[in-house]
C-alpha cells in the first residue's frame, strides 16, 4: 500500500490540470481566494452576474480537503441530526439540516446540469450501530428524523445482514437522498465550467499577504472591490479569524476492484455509503469502479497537530472492518492518504463579513462538502446583495463571536488542541443553545 491520494490518480487522464499563477497586477470586481468546494460554489454563483471574477488557489482547484475527501454527499456531518436537535431545537435543527441538504442539492444539480464526469453514485446512507450504545444512537436518529418529518428505515440487529454482509452490528438506520462522488473530479469539472463562462482562474498562487483591497502572491497581486476568502488552514498573516479553526485528521484507503459476487455479498440490496457509531467512526462505500473506499482513524491522531503519514492507522481500521465483514477479508488495498479537515469549536462553519474590511467575506471551518458548498454560495449571494436570502439568520448561526463551553483565553494556557477537543465534544454531546428548549 503506498501513500497516494487515489483521486489524484484519477486525474491522470486530464491533459492540463494546472492553470498559470497570478503574474503582474490584476484588477477585478470580485476575487475569490481558495478553490475548494466553498470557493468553487461562490465562483459559480457569480457566473452571469456581469461582474469580473477572479478565482485563485495556492494548489489546484479541489487540491486540498475537497480533493482528499471520501465524497460522501450527505447532510450528515460531524453533527448528527439528533445532536443538532438537542443543541438547536426543532427550528434550528431544521435550518441547519436544511443548509447541508441544500449543499447536496447544489452539488448534484451542478453535476447533472453541466454533465460533470465525477463518478456520481446514488447511494443511500446506512448508519451502523455498534453494541448497546450504538443501537441507542440509531434509535436517537430514528426518533429525530420522525420528529422533523424526515423518512428513514430502521434495521434491528437480526435484519442488518439483509443490507450489509456482517453480523457484527447492533442495528442500523438508512435514508435516501444521498450520493457518492469523486470530489476532485467534481472540482476540476466546475473549474472547466467557470473557465467556459469567463471566470479567470489562477493556480499555484498562494495569497501571502493582504492589505485593503489587494492580495499579494509570490509573482503578483490582485486588487478587487470585493474579496471572498474560502481558505483552509488560515494563517495569522491573512486573518485574525484563523483562531476560529483547528482540524481533525482522518485517513482513507482504496482497494483493488471487487468482483460482482463479492459486491452482492457485501451489499445484498445494492451499494450503500456506511459509517458506524464510534466516536472516531469507520466509514466505507463503493466507487463506480467497484473499489472499496474505507476511512477512519483513532483518538490519538484525530486531533494531532501535524500530519501523520504512517500506514499503521488506516491498516488498523481496515483490519477491524475485515473482522466484521468476512467477504472483504481477502481484499487488497493499494493506496492510502490522510487529510486534516478544518473545523470550528462547535463544528458549525464560521462565515462573516469582516467588520474592519466590510468588502471582505470569510468562509472558514466547513465540515463537509455540502456545508462548504452552501457557505460559499451564501457568501457570493451576499456579495450580489440577494434579497431573497435570509442572511441575518445564517450569519447568526455562523457568527465568529458565538459562545463555546470553554472560553478562548484558556487556549493560551492549556493549548489549542485540548481546549478545542473539549469544545468539540461538548458541542456534539452536551451543548444546548438557550433558545433550543423553547422550540423542542
Ligand atoms: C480525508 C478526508 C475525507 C473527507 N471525507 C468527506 C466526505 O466523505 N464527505 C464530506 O462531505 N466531506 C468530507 N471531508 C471534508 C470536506 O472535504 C471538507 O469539509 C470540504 O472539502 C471543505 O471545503 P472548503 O472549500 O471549505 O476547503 P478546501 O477544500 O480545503 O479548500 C480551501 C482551498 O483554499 C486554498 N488555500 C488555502 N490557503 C490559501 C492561500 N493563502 N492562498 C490561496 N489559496 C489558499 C487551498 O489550497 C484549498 O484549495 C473529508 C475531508 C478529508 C480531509
Amino acid at each position: 500500500m503506498i501513500l497516494q491520494d487515489w483521486w489524484f490518480t484519477t486525474l491522470l487522464g486530464i491533459k492540463e490540470p494546472i492553470r498559470e499563477p497570478v503574474r503582474g497586477q490584476i484588477k477585478t470586481d470580485v476575487l475569490i481566494v481558495g478553490a475548494g468546494a466553498a470557493g468553487l460554489a461562490a465562483a459559480l454563483r457569480l457566473v452571469g452576474s456581469g461582474k469580473k471574477v477572479v478565482l485563485i488557489d495556492k494548489n489546484i482547484c479541489g487540491g486540498s480537503s475537497t480533493g482528499k475527501s471520501a465524497g460522501f454527499l450527505t447532510p450528515d456531518s460531524e453533527l448528527e441530526l439528533s445532536q443538532l436537535l438537542r443543541k438547536y431545537g426543532t427550528k434550528g435543527a431544521k435550518d441547519l439540516w436544511g443548509v447541508a441538504s441544500k449543499g447536496v442539492e447544489i452539488m448534484v444539480d451542478n453535476i447533472k446540469k453541466h454533465q460533470i464526469e465525477c463518478d456520481l453514485q446514488v447511494q443511500d446512507c446506512l448508519f451502523l450501530g455498534k453494541g448497546a450504545s450504538g443501537w441507542k444512537d440509531v434509535q436517537d436518529e430514528v426518533e429525530s428524523r420522525e420528529k422533523l418529518g424526515y423518512s428513514s428505515k430502521v434495521y434491528r440487529e437480526s435484519e442488518v445482514p439483509s443490507v450489509i454482509g456482517s453480523n457484527a452490528y447492533s442495528g442500523a438506520i438508512r435514508y435516501t437522498g444521498t450520493y457518492g462522488v469523486n470530489a476532485l473530479l467534481y472540482a476540476q469539472g466546475i473549474k472547466q465550467v467557470l473557465l467556459d463562462n469567463g471566470i479567470e482562474i489562477y493556480e499555484s498562487s498562494e495569497v501571502l499577504s493582504w492589505e485593503g483591497h489587494t492580495v499579494r502572491t509570490h509573482l503578483g497581486s490582485v486588487t478587487a472591490d470585493k474579496i471572498i476568502f474560502c481558505i483552509d488552514k488560515p494563517k495569522p498573516e491573512i486573518t485574525k479569524y484563523h483562531e476560529s479553526v483547528y482540524h481533525a485528521q482522518t485517513f482513507l484507503s482504496i482497494s483493488e476492484p471487487l468482483g460482482d459476487d463479492d459486491i452482492a455479498k457485501l451489499f445484498p440490496q445494492g451499494p450503500l455509503q456506511c459509517w458506524d457509531s464510534d466516536l472516531v467512526y469507520t466509514y466505507f462505500r463503493l466507487t463506480g469502479t467497484k473499489r472499496l473506499l474505507v476511512g477512519g482513524g483513532n483518538m490519538l491522531t484525530t486531533y494531532a497537530k501535524n500530519d501523520t503519514t504512517a500506514p499503521r492507522v488506516i491498516d488498523h481500521v481496515i483490519n477491524e472492518l475485515k473482522e466484521k465483514i468476512p467477504v472483504i477479508r481477502p481484499l487488497r488495498f493499494i493506496q492510502y492518504w490522510q487529510g486534516r479537515i478544518d473545523m470550528t469549536r462547535d463544528l458549525i462553519p464560521t462565515v462573516l463579513v469582516d467588520p474592519e474590511h466590510p468588502w471582505t467575506h470569510f468562509v472558514l471551518g466547513c465540515v463537509g462538502l455540502p456545508w462548504a458548498t452552501f457557505c460559499g454560495d451564501f457568501a457570493a449571494r451576499n456579495v450580489l446583495d440577494d434579497k431573497e436570502l435570509d442572511s441575518e439568520k445564517f450569519y447568526r448561526y455562523f457568527s465568529p463571536t458565538r459562545k463555546f463551553f470553554l472560553p478562548l483565553w484558556l487556549e493560551h494556557i492549556l493549548g489549542k488542541k485540548i481546549v478545542f477537543t473539549v469544545n468539540n465534544a461538548w458541542a456534539k454531546y452536551r451543548q444546548k443553545d438557550p433558545k433550543a428548549a423553547e422550540s423542542l
